[in-house]
């Protein structure tokens, strides 16, 4: 048996019976990390302390104690989600040597059920993009196909669990970047309802649309995750105190009756043939299997990506203000008066994915197109969220592609709008707030399929009942 193909839950069974103890795993894990990942590159650093806190953990299950959940587990954590002690880059150049003061709040729940933090991994600058082609230290790989991108943001993240690189990671989602490289690497992504996880100590990018969440090997995994990071935080004001249920508990349900909408939309033209294709397949399985399926519109769901951009600019520019040689990371050598430092150091600093979203931010909140695009925009999100609103009165669950199409190789989409395209069936669940997952179903060649699961405001018990009954069935299939 290698016991890094091991879900949380096997591996759990392990240390628990103390067959394995956490060190053992922790160094495994890391001389791993040294063979593959140079050629993988989904970590940016690892933990140099990792196998001392993994010997703390072992000596306190020696003395019998409770040590949590995830005792001894080792977990991977997107590098925009502060660590203290442990570099937090965002994949910019900008916060290179940026050392976090302090723990994210995810970061402290996770530790306190015991998880061993292995390392901070790679992504698109900022979470700017979708396919980890836009990190300022070179891209991750797929691992599936080292000629592919793994996808992004959270590309470092998705490709170390798909590489059995760590047994579970955390990821930010934006617009996608849970769901997308999840799908990519063919593994499972989830992204919580706005609210739902603490956004205390991830670093901003857009802070009305950003959400942590888990990437895991399986659905099993994703609820033990969800049971640990959810819930309200006196940290983050926009936390929301909805009582978070013991996810385990909707593994494995019957799902008989249970009503799919399956939104026109979401299979326009444009998606790859062999994706719609698959999906299909599986949506009429389940219908053979009991559930209802019922065809849906989402009549503002093209107004998505516009919307989308423009929000997600606006809000990234003014976070992005606070770099400005000053408070963190970089500053330029090169300046005589202050605002030559923070031309410098903010040209030097920014790659240039970054610098055209805050020009592109700024121009949409700038006092003469205001209202024309900011203000247009969020009107037109309040539709958006709407369309979803009015399909949960008829259906229990929506399903529809993770994305587009099937995982693309490097340099393919160096056009901005052709990378931004990427994100249609993903962004409209963040402007709407709702919770979503992607699941594999099934491949195309090598290149795994994602499906990609939405449900109203705080069901994410729905998410994974039906993740976990349409998983079963594809191990069976
Ligand atoms: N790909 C999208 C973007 O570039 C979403 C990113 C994200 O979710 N962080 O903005």
């Amino acid at each position: 048996m290698d016991i890094l193909n091991l879900k949380i839950w096997e591996l759990k069974t392990l240390i628990e019976r103390k067959e394995i103890s956490s060190v053992e795993i922790t160094e495994k894990v890391i001389s791993e990390i040294e063979n593959r990942d140079k050629e993988i590159h989904s970590y940016l650093s690892v933990n140099p302390r990792a196998v001392q806190e993994a010997e703390e953990i072992d000596k306190r299950i020696a003395r019998g104690e409770d040590t949590g959940i995830l005792s001894g587990v080792p977990v991977a954590i997107k590098d925009n989600i502060c660590v203290k002690g442990l570099p937090a880059t965002c994949a910019s150049k900008i916060l290179e040597n940026f050392f976090p003061p302090y723990n994210a709040t995810v970061i402290d729940k996770i530790k306190k059920q015991g998880a061993i933090i292995i390392g901070k991994t790679n992504m698109d600058e900022f979470a700017f993009g979708s396919s980890t082609e836009n990190s300022a230290f070179g891209p991750t790989k797929n691992p599936l196909d080292l000629q592919r991108v793994p996808g992004g943001s959270s590309g470092g993240s998705a490709a170390a669990v798909s590489a059995n690189l760590c047994f579970a990671a955390l990821g930010s989602d934006t617009g996608g970047s849970i769901r997308q490289p999840a799908s990519f690497c063919g593994v499972v992504g989830l992204k919580p309802t706005y609210g739902r996880v603490s956004r205390y100590g991830l670093i901003a990018f857009a802070s009305s649309l950003d959400q942590i969440g888990p990437i895991t090997k399986d659905v099993r995994d994703t609820a033990i995750m969800m049971n640990v990071i959810c819930g309200r935080d006196e940290n983050d004001s926009t936390s929301v105190d909805v009582t978070v249920p013991d996810y385990t508990g909707f593994l494995n349900r019957e799902v008989k009756g249970l009503k799919i909408g399956i939104p026109d939309e979401y299979f326009i033209e444009g998606t790859d043939r062999a994706v719609k294709d698959k999906i299909i397949e599986v949506v009429e399985k389940m219908e053979d299997m009991g559930m209802v399926i019922k065809k849906i519109s989402l009549p503002h769901t093209q107004y998505g990506i516009a919307v989308y951009y423009i929000l997600a600019t606006a809000e990234a520019s003014s976070n992005l203000a606070r770099f400005d040689g000053v408070k963190y990371g970089y500053r330029t050598d090169d300046y005589t008066n202050l605002y030559q430092m923070y031309v410098n150091t903010r040209g030097e600093g920014f790659s240039k994915e970054v610098k055209r979203r805050i020009i592109l931010g700024t121009f949409v909140l700038s006092s003469g197109y205001y209202e024309a695009y900011y203000l247009k925009a969020q009107k037109v999100r309040a539709l958006i969220k709407k369309d979803f609103t009015e399909a949960f009165k008829e259906v229990d669950v929506i399903i529809t592609p993770t994305t587009p199409e099937l995982p693309f190789k490097f340099g393919e989409k160096t056009e901005p709008l052709k990378m931004y395209l990427s994100d249609i069936f993903t962004v409209n669940v963040n402007l709407a707030g709702l919770p979503a997952i992607s699941i594999p179903a099934g491949s195309v060649g090598n290149l795994p399929v994602g499906l990609q699961i939405i449900t109203p405001h705080f069901r994410e018990d729905r998410l994974i009942e039906v993740a976990s009954f349409i998983e079963s069935y594809m191990k069976g299939a």
